[in-house]
């Protein structure tokens, strides 16, 4: 796929995009489940690319720092690829849609304590159980991937979001114990759902997200230093995960509607993917009744159509 549009073209497109997003901003509302990201400005909007060279262009609110929430999930899913046998990984957390709720429990008890994928919370507790097992601190070890990937040096965690998530730990408390009873937990409940919480409280800008994932774009290679991130065929892995999985139960209507490997999460952020060419992350607050920002989608899918550029044709 060779570039249809240049570097002016392409910054004019997301000064208009971010423009229209303003359009978006009488629907939706934030995540108010988790009282602590309840209180973001609902009404602002960034988008940033990060192209296989690792230049980036972004606008609007692209440079303020908002929780990631379960884009987290993808840069777990890479530690655990990093460190585990495959078998390690798929005999325990599954590689299909789910069609249910991020945070569903019902799927959960039918398929014997094995979630669908690691992008829903139940999968996502997974391998954070196999990363506790594993890694002495998994914190640390995913705040320096992070800052390696974006080349930020004070990406960290928004400790009173982690907190407010353990204050409201229920229904994620309820997937890990299903889980450990069906034996697909093994660590102390409280340490998974801690280090989950945690992952989830990072703070980052649209600049800094799209730049930790150009290695998606990239077969593997972190452009900002030229480092092997997965090999080329774990690249291919993680963009099919991301294609089937990435949106919750509305990943088919992502795909239809944007066509990219994407990711979101309910603090407003969606990050996508485009192979060969760039990674880009979206951000506004308000979310639809599936967890996932509606200016956000909007924006994605005007930049695909923008760029005439697409992996699916
Ligand atoms: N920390 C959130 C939760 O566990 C993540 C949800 C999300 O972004 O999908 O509910």
């Amino acid at each position: 796929m060779t570039p249809h549009i240049d570097s002016a073209t392409l910054q004019t497109l997301l000064e208009r995009l971010t423009e229209d997003a303003a359009r978006c901003f009488n629907e939706g509302k934030v995540a108010d489940y988790i009282p602590a990201l309840a209180k973001v400005d609902p009404d602002q909007f960034g988008i940033a690319v990060c192209h296989v060279d690792g230049s980036v262009q972004y606008a609007g609110n692209a440079r303020t720092r908002f929780s990631i929430q379960s884009i987290s999930k993808v840069h777990a899913l890479v530690l655990a690829m990093q460190r585990l046998e495959s078998d390690e990984i798929w005999t325990r957390v599954g590689r299909e849609p789910s069609g249910q709720a991020f945070n569903s429990i019902m799927q959960l008890e039918v398929e014997n304590g094995i979630p669908r994928n690691p992008f829903i919370n139940a999968g996502a507790l997974v391998i954070t159980d196999l990363l506790v097992s594993r890694i002495v601190s998994i914190q640390n070890t995913l705040r320096e991937q992070l800052r390696r990937l974006s080349g930020s040096d004070d990406i960290g965690f928004d400790e009173k979001v982690a907190r407010s998530e353990m204050d409201h730990k229920a229904r994620n408390a309820s997937l890990a114990y299903l889980m450990q009873a069906y034996g697909n937990v093994h660590a102390d409940v409280d340490d998974v759902l801690d280090t989950y919480f945690h992952s989830c409280s990072v703070e980052m800008d649209c600049v800094e997200l799209a730049r930790s994932f150009a290695f998606l774009a990239n077969r593997g290679v972190n452009p900002l230093d030229g480092k092997q991130v997965v090999t080329t065929l774990e690249t291919r892995q993680i963009n099919a995960l991301l294609l089937t999985c990435g949106l919750y139960d509305a990943a088919g209507d992502f795909a239809w509607r944007v066509g990219l490997p994407g990711k979101s999460g309910v603090g407003g952020g969606i990050i996508a993917i485009l192979p060969g060419q760039m990674s880009i992350c979206v951000w506004s607050p308000r979310l639809d009744g599936y967890g996932n920002s509606i200016a956000g989608r909007h924006a994605l899918e005007g930049l695909v159509a923008g760029m005439g550029l697409s992996p699916l044709g």
